[in-house]
């Protein structure tokens, strides 16, 4: 049974007591991890009357259940489901509430899968797919049509960070009769409370920091009471149910989530600061940092900043780039983050049709680890001098 905390509780009390009682399992502090596909039931009749808390493991497990209750909470959702991946997570809501001749807004510094499913997957079925500004604000007004029936929202965007006025699109969007989704991995519930702030549909990647091992994939997605049953009823439709240990993985990563942040988030804000002063970088892309565009958005609705943002080397091209990514020792080179290591990859941004991106350089994005800043520091140093631009 999921345990509803206090709401006047800190959120590291929160982060550590949500999601599962003890007591409804023995006393155990932790929820059983329930491996699951049959479920008997005791007669037929309760078989035929339909009554039963669990029936099948798609369908749900307590392992699942202290999951998606934590989550709800973190949320202020009537309903999460947990998808095998983030990508999952973008997917299914998009399918859920988009049907053949409906249009979709998303904007154009979208997570680049994202881009990719609507432009194949969702266009094959005959879904009118279009791009905005990410700065559109209540500007998106003038792009709504008839027929709109989602508007994606990504803010801060991926790799370049811009950030989006969500409540002046929510609102213009709610005018338009569409759903507001967000993918909202960058700040995690922590960081920005999306349902909060108009946002119908939240979803996050926990492969993220709720993981934050670089060893589990795992998407949530959270509604709102009007757009949970829908959600839902997809959810059960598609069979894209996440596996037991992979769940509980998460639920486990989520009891240090507040503190991990809050380290990355001071790390990454030092770096970046500290970057901002260092011949050779044109230019650092982090909401926090009073240079950034976004940044009255940023300090207006969210509660923190994560620990990922990109730098723009002043000049040169992938020969600096590659030279400034080979010299990196501690940095690994590799997707995703959230994780507690650095790392470091190039940004590509020949997907952007209207956010085109900074022009003065190669785009760098760093994800900022656990490690000690005076070592990470030292690291981009090399890199930095590696790509020689000064
Ligand atoms: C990583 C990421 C995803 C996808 O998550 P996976 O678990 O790697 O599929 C979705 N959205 C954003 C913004 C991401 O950064």
């Amino acid at each position: 049974m999921a345990r509803h905390s206090d709401e006047n509780w800190g959120i590291n009390t929160r982060l550590a007591h949500s999601g599962h009682d003890p007591h409804a399992y023995f006393g155990f502090v932790n929820p059983p991890v329930v491996h699951a596909s049959t479920v008997l039931f005791p007669d037929a009749a309760t078989m035929a009357g339909r009554t039963q808390k669990y029936t099948y493991g798609t369908r749900g497990t307590p392992t699942t259940d202290a999951l998606c209750a934590a989550i709800d909470e973190l949320e202020g959702s009537a309903g999460t489901i947990l998808v095998p991946s983030g990508l999952a997570a973008v997917t299914i809501p998009l399918l859920a509430f988009l049907s053949a001749g409906d249009h979709v807004l998303i904007v154009d510094s979208v997570y680049a899968p994202t881009r990719n499913f609507a432009n194949t997957m969702l266009k094959r079925l005959g879904v009118e797919v279009d791009y905005y500004d990410p700065h559109a604000g209540s500007g998106i007004a003038a792009l709504m049509k008839p027929n709109t029936k989602v508007v994606f929202t990504e803010s801060p965007g991926s790799n370049t960070f811009e950030m989006q006025d969500i409540p002046a699109i929510a609102a213009a969007a709610h005018a338009g009769g569409a759903v507001v989704m967000m993918d909202n991995t960058w700040a995690t519930p922590l960081y920005f409370k999306a349902l909060d702030f108009g946002v119908d549909v939240s979803i996050h990647a926990a492969t993220k920091y709720p993981a934050g091992h670089s060893d589990v994939l795992l998407g949530t997605v959270s509604a709102n009471a009007a757009c949970w049953a829908r959600l839902h009823e997809t959810f059960l439709t598609m069979g894209c149910c996440a596996a037991p240990d992979d769940v509980y993985q998460v639920l486990r990563g989520l009891r240090t989530m507040g503190v991990r942040l809050e380290h990355h988030r001071r790390s990454a804000l030092e770096i970046a600061q500290w970057l901002e002063t260092k011949p050779g970088v044109a230019r650092v892309l982090h909401p926090a940092l009073e240079s950034h565009p976004g940044h009255a958005l940023w300090r207006r609705d969210f509660n923190g900043s994560s620990g990922i943002f990109s730098i723009v080397l002043d000049g040169g091209g992938q020969k600096e780039a590659h030279a400034f990514l080979d010299a990196l020792e501690i940095f690994g080179l590799g997707y995703s983050w959230g994780g507690y290591e650095s790392l470091a990859v190039p940004v590509f941004l020949g997907d952007r049709t209207i956010a085109k991106g900074p022009q003065e350089g190669p785009v760098i994005r760093l994800q900022i680890g656990l490690e000690d800043v005076a070592d990470l520091k030292a690291d981009i140093e090399r890199g930095l001098a590696a790509a020689s631009l000064r």
